[in-house]
């Protein structure tokens, strides 16, 4: 299986991580990519970008050093019912938005909450992505997730970094190839993610590659094996 491109990086605008999105291009083009989004995180995480970055995605290139490039968002997640740190209004102006659970925004509720929580987030037309839903930190029931992405038709995604104890997150060995027999039976699509939060890690997702070829997850529903699958998720509105 061979994965094209990456849509989960973050630039040093984020807060917490490391590299400029120059460096992350620079970083997808040598690694051959032909893609790259840039998904830094959203207000309500402390240190992240305020609207007025999201809103002057224009003055992106769309293509730079022989990449293509989308923008997009990883927002989060705010309460039980899905509600996110974004308004539909700055959402819809931008490529993608991935939704994800973090501990600096929400604390964990049980399985019920936190399961509600992200098929909340799912029904919002501009969240295409789940991001890292892989964490016991937030228990969730993995085939009602699973279930809902096909209702809304959302990508899960299959962090690459999760496995690699460069996150706090806890379990992903364990959850990912559960995420992905289920995945394979409901004909979920999902999209491997590196998660970079430093240039070197912009296009390292063979963490994610292992765990899908091990499920030999059907490469028609992994976002990242063909440029065109990314109608799927763009933002059409
Ligand atoms: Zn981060
Ligand atoms: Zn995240």
């Amino acid at each position: 299986m061979k994965l094209l491109f990456d849509l989960h990086t973050h630039t040093i605008t984020s807060g917490h991580a490391f590299s400029t999105l120059k460096e992350n291009i620079e970083e997808a083009a040598r690694k051959g990519l032909l893609a790259m989004g840039t998904s830094d995180h959203s207000s309500a995480m402390e240190g992240a970008p305020t609207p007025k970055f999201f809103k002057n995605y224009r003055a992106i290139d769309r293509e730079i050093m022989g990449v293509r490039i989308y923008t997009g968002v990883e927002v989060n997640i705010m309460d039980y019912d899905g509600l996110l740190d974004m308004p539909d209004s700055l959402l819809r102006t931008m490529d993608y938005a991935i939704a994800s659970l973090h501990s600096a925004c929400i604390e964990s509720g049980n399985r019920e909450e936190n399961t509600r929580a992200i098929i909340g987030a799912m029904r919002n037309p501009f969240v295409k992505i789940i991001g890292h839903p892989d964490d016991d930190r937030y228990p969730i029931d993995l085939e009602k997730v699973v279930r809902a992405a096909a209702l809304h038709n959302v990508a899960l995604e299959i962090n690459s970094a999760s496995p690699s104890g460069k996150t706090g997150r806890i379990g992903a060995a364990k959850n990912i190839p559960r995420l992905l027999e289920l995945g394979k039976k409901y004909s979920v699509h999902v999209i491997a993610g590196s998660d970079a939060h430093i240039w070197y890690d912009v296009g390292n997702l063979d963490a994610a590659k292992n765990f899908l070829e091990a499920a030999a997850y059907p490469e028609e529903l992994v976002i990242n094996t063909n440029l065109e699958y990314m109608a799927y998720i763009l933002n059409k509105c």
